[in-house]
């Protein structure tokens, strides 16, 4: 049996504020006494940043915005299990076969530090359910350093904490000093803060969060900006998405270099179609319906007929859609 990770996360408030480990506090550690932690877990980094990201690096060239994330196993991907029901975690439980298969972040990259990268990813994902408070501790703290470093440096920072998994952040409740807020609102916050002396009059001017979905059923928030990614022939659940005022992302046949359709239809609504890999931060392209359309990144293993079998495939499920 499978469990969604949002089920234990949103079961309970996390307290945050006064968790501690080897007797301290983590929202008062410094940089090392942080990575003894992740150490002690089995990796070096927490966050994945821009500049070992290469999409969230175009980010930071095209727009200027630093993105920081977390890059956890995806799906049920090492069989982790919950500590009370001993079922096994999954992290993205919307995951269809077609986009499991063809994970960019878990398969894609330079295949020299494929398995160093997945062994990241997992020890990560063994923090987040071995003990779930001190995984947001960790984060929220990493998160008001590199704040208070981009605003120093006059940098911008944004957030994707899903970039491999499907966690609902807006439901994950965290306690702090005297008060008890999801943890999207605390991101927002430390991403809102780096942009205070932009002009206001419209509040996307703040640099804030954002995440692609699979979870139709989200809502936009004006703090955390959403994307639903389709990966089927169900039409209904991209309607849903967009009346919950999520745009769309699909991913096209589009080869590298071509450019995407200009409007795609699915289900009831025809919407204009935006480039998606120009860069990755989603909430540059307003709030309006809108598809972030994609090219398919073939795995660079793949020879040219396994390239157009694995396409071929994936057109069939309803994972890739034809532009022409
Ligand atoms: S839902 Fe996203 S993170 Fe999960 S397997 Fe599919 S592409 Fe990867």
């Amino acid at each position: 049996m499978r469990q969604d990770i949002n089920d234990i996360l949103s079961a309970q408030v996390w307290d945050i504020f006064n968790k501690t480990y080897d007797g301290i506090r983590v929202l008062d550690m410094n940089l090392r006494q942080l990575e003894q932690i992740c150490r002690a877990y089995g990796f070096t980094k927490f966050l994945t940043e821009s500049k070992g990201q290469a999409k969230l690096a175009k980010t930071e060239k095209e727009l200027g915005i630093v993105t920081v994330g977390v890059s956890l196993a995806p799906y049920s991907l090492g069989n982790l299990k919950s500590s009370t029901s001993m079922h096994t975690i999954d992290l993205c439980i919307n995951a269809t076969p077609s986009c499991k298969k063809s994970c960019v972040v878990q398969y894609g990259g330079n295949p020299a530090y494929l398995s160093g990268k997945q062994n990241a990813m997992l020890r990560r994902k063994e923090l987040l359910v071995d003990d779930p408070c001190l995984f947001f501790a960790m984060y929220f703290r990493y998160l008001e350093l590199k704040s208070a470093y981009c605003i120093k440096h006059g940098l911008l920072l944004s957030n994707r904490g899903n970039i491999s998994s499907d966690i609902r952040y807006e439901d994950v409740q965290c306690s702090m000093d005297n008060f008890q807020t999801s943890f999207s609102n605390l991101v927002f916050h430390h991403c809102a803060r780096t942009s205070m002396h932009l002009d206001d009059k419209d509040t996307l001017v703040r640099v804030m969060p954002y995440d692609y979905t699979k979870h139709y059923d989200r809502r936009q928030d004006w703090h955390y900006h959403k994307v639903y990614s389709v990966t089927d022939h169900d039409a209904s659940k991209a309607e849903t998405a967009i009346d919950n005022g999520l745009p769309l992302a699909v991913v096209f046949d589009t080869a590298r270099g071509k450019p995407l359709p200009d409007v795609y239809t699915i289900g009831r609504f025809t919407l204009p179609v935006v480039d998606g890999d120009e860069h990755d931060y989603l909430p540059a392209h307003g709030r309006k319906p809108h598809i972030v359309g994609l090219r398919f990144k073939h795995q660079a293993k793949h020879k040219k007929h396994e390239r157009e079998a694995v396409l071929a495939k994936h057109i069939l499920s309803g994972f890739v859609k034809m532009a022409g």
